[in-house]
Formats: C-alpha cells, sequence, structure tokens
C-alpha cells in the first residue's frame, strides 16, 4: 500500500504548489482519495487520472478538505466523453450544502456513494474504517487497510482531541496526522492538535511512524517535527506534496 501527499496545506497557503489536503493511497489496481482541498485535483492529476480513482472519502465539512469536488464534478461533467463517474463517501451534509452554494439540486449526483458514518468500507482490495472523531459536525479520521490486513494507515482528519485517534490505531500503523498548532500554544475551542498532541497520539497508538501534516508556515513546521520526534521516539516526517511512503 502506498501513500502519496497530493496537498497538505491548512485553510490556506500563501506558496503556489501547496494544496490543501488530499492524500492517494493506492494497492495495486484500488486507489482512493481522502480529502480534495484547494488546488488539490491539478496535484492528483500529475499523479493519476482522477477518473481512475475508485473512492473519494471526504473527513469532514470544512472546505480545504473537499473544494476541489467542484473543479472534479465539472472535469467528470464537462472534461470527459462520457462523462464520468467517482464514487463519493463525505460527511453528512457534504451533497445538500454543494447543492445550496451552486444554487443546482444534485450537484454532486455524478460522483455517488453513500455518506461516511462510524463504519467500514470495502473498496477493491482496501478496507476503510471510519471514525468520529472532535471537530466540527460530522467530522471523521479514517483508517486504511488492506484485506490482506497489513499493517494501515491512520488519518486523522481535522482533530481537537488527540485520544479521539487511538481507538482506531494497530500497533504497527502509520499516523497521518493534523498538527495545525504546530509549536504554538492552542487556543481554546479551536479543535486542533499541537505538534506534542500529534506525538502523543502516536506514542499512545505504538505507530511506527508518524507523518505530520495540515501546519501552517507561521506555526514551524520544522521545528513540530523536531518536538514531535522528541516526544513520540519513532520516524517522524513531514507532509509535503509529492511525499510518498509505502506501507507494508
Ligand atoms: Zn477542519
Amino acid at each position: 500500500m502506498k501513500l502519496t501527499v497530493v496537498g497538505r496545506a491548512p485553510a490556506w497557503t500563501m506558496r503556489r504548489d501547496d494544496p490543501s489536503s488530499s492524500y492517494l493511497v493506492e494497492d495495486g489496481t484500488t486507489a482512493i482519495v481522502m480529502d480534495l482541498g484547494q488546488g488539490a485535483l491539478g496535484a492528483l492529476a500529475e499523479v493519476r487520472k482522477p477518473e481512475s480513482v475508485d473512492a473519494i472519502f471526504v473527513s469532514h465539512l470544512h472546505p480545504d478538505h473537499h473544494a476541489d469536488l467542484v473543479a472534479l464534478r465539472h472535469y467528470l461533467r464537462f472534461g470527459m466523453k462520457p462523462p464520468g463517474s467517482v464514487r463519493l463517501h463525505g460527511p453528512g451534509e457534504l451533497r445538500s450544502r454543494y447543492d445550496a452554494f451552486l444554487g443546482e439540486a444534485g450537484f454532486l449526483d455524478g460522483l455517488p456513494g453513500e455518506d461516511v458514518t462510524a463504519s467500514t468500507f470495502s473498496i477493491g482490495s482496501l478496507i476503510v474504517q471510519a471514525r468520529p472523531v472532535t471537530h466540527a459536525l460530522n467530522s471523521h479520521a479514517f483508517r486504511v487497510t488492506t484485506d490482506g490486513g497489513a499493517n494501515g494507515l491512520v488519518y486523522s482528519g481535522d482533530c481537537g482531541q488527540a485520544a479521539d485517534l487511538v481507538p482506531l490505531m494497530v500497533a504497527g500503523d502509520t499516523l497521518l496526522c493534523e498538527a495545525f498548532w504546530g509549536t504554538t500554544v492552542a487556543e481554546a475551542n479551536v479543535q486542533h492538535l499541537t505538534a506534542i498532541d500529534a506525538a502523543w497520539a502516536a506514542r499512545a497508538g505504538r505507530a511506527e511512524r508518524l507523518i505530520l501534516t495540515h501546519i501552517p508556515d507561521a506555526h514551524d513546521p520544522a521545528g513540530s517535527a523536531t518536538a514531535a520526534a522528541r516526544s513520540f521516539g519513532g520516524e517522524v516526517l513531514l507532509a509535503r506534496p509529492g511525499l510518498q511512503v509505502d506501507i507494508a
């Protein structure tokens, strides 16, 4: 199973070539994408044809995790003949919010699929388990593994409580974890993690590897990786567009 970081930016970036959250997971001929934030579609297309993805999973309703569904929908509808289709599993209310925003009923109908709940999805050779996390309405983290049951990848989505991630983790997994606050002090009632919180989750879940993501430049990504490595004790990577990690 291979992870490719398509995008890792938080809700904004001041750099080109820095898409927001989007992660491709491939196993043999099966491919899923977790989140598709702004700028992610073109970055994904440089790695793999978007229409060849078996399913897209959206972690929650904040647009830096799904805004390029607009671009993907238009590409599938108007950029392909006949129109293409990709499965979409998103949080409850995602579809109705797009309908309201675009003023068009059924805007995402070309991307059919059930809403994400606390459940398990089988997509080709991949198994995706969703677990609610503390963040915004209908927010989930995901664990992806192969149907052979090898080590998995746990993606935090956005998450305000590191302890929410631990029940999803199995010893030896890779934790791909948001650390929006980086090395700064977390603001009360803004549901994100620091680098030390992410390291705590990696240690508590007996992860083999921690990949930090979603850190604004002003919140010290490099210092966050150093602090997390000291706290976690295992391998720590910083997500960047194009980073590929084999998970086995
Ligand atoms: Zn969010």
